[in-house]
């Protein structure tokens, strides 16, 4: 591991500062779990390293006023998974964070610094970009926020900058009559990362008639994808099991796995479709 000096800021303008000042040989951390494993592995790093865990204002879980849920970026995986606003804005959400890893890393590994790793196999990303979640990034030029849409770039790029990070989520507001689900499927074993994962938002009417829903495929590609045509050939329709089988080969066409050891492409593709059925069916089931 590389000789760094570690810088500790205490405000949000002093981490801008020393971003600034070393430019590309500086970065942040948060929780820690994933740049000091590749360190330890001996993957480049910044030689400044700037924590962040003593400026305030940076975590916590709180209701906005207009019924949405913001999120600090140093927020734990474990604070999110047993937070009451979390689970008041919508249940399913924090529940999905207790599919990931085990809970020493969910007490450690903070939600800022999973999405900043842009890694699609990741479980948050699915369901915070079928949430619409707008990721809010700061630099010494200002704030500006970003859809999730648009943030995740590829495989390990983010739209975070250099001389930027990532202050906080801000969750829009979710119909009440909106239903959620996240499946993840482990290949290898139970504190695995996903083979494939697919969150899904339904709101149902009375007849099961689809008003609106929202498919998002994980571990399916370079960065979390929206299975936009499964959700149009729903759209309106009365969710029957053939209806939902055309959703699930949709869905498997819009992926781009790849082969690794979790699966291969072929594979992955096929589990995209046959975990795209099984939420679509839970969540017309109720579940
Ligand atoms: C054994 C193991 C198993 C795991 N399994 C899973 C899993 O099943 N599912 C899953 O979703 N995740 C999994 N993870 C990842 C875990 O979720 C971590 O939370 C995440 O990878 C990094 O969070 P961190 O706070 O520790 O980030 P850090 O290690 O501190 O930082 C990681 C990267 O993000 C950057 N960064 C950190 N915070 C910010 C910020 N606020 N703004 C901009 N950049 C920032 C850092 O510069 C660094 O490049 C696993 C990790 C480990 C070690």
């Amino acid at each position: 591991m590389r000789d760094v000096a570690y810088h500790e800021p205490v405000s949000i303008g002093g981490a801008l500062g020393i971003l600034d000042q070393y430019g590309e040989d500086a970065q942040v951390i948060a929780g820690g779990t994933g740049l000091i494993l590749g360190m330890k592995q001996g993957l480049p790093s910044a030689g400044h390293i700037v924590g962040l865990r003593k400026i305030p204002g940076l975590r916590g879980i709180s209701r906005t006023a207009d019924g949405g849920l913001q999120i600090g970026a140093l927020t734990t995986h474990r604070q999110i998974e047993t937070s009451a606003n979390a689970s008041d804005y919508c249940a399913a959400f924090p529940r999905s964070f207790a599919w990931l890893a085990t809970i020493r890393i969910r007490n450690a590994g903070t939600i800022g610094g999973n999405l900043s790793e842009g890694n699609a196999n990741y479980d948050p990303p699915t369901m915070l970009m079928g949430f619409g979640a707008q990721a809010v990034l700061v630099s010494s030029a200002g704030e500006r926020s970003v859809s999730l849409d648009d943030f995740f770039l590829g495989a390990g790029k983010t739209a975070c900058r250099r001389g930027e990070f990532l202050t906080r989520l801000l969750l829009p507001p979710q119909p009440s009559s909106f239903k959620w689900l996240y499946s993840k499927f482990r290949a290898r074993s139970v504190v695995d990362s996903a083979c494939v994962a697919v969150a899904a938002g339904l709101d149902l009417d009375g007849d099961h008639v689809v008003k609106s829903a929202r498919i998002v495929l994980g571990a399916a590609g370079p960065t979390p994808i929206r299975a936009s045509k499964a959700e149009a050939a729903i759209q309106n329709q009365r969710l029957t099991p053939s209806l939902i089988k055309e959703a699930g080969a949709l869905a498997r066409d819009a992926s781009e796995p790849v082969s690794d050891l979790r699966g291969s492409a072929d594979y992955k593709r096929d589990m995209v479709a046959v975990f795209t059925e099984s939420t679509l069916e839970d969540l017309s089931n109720g579940k």
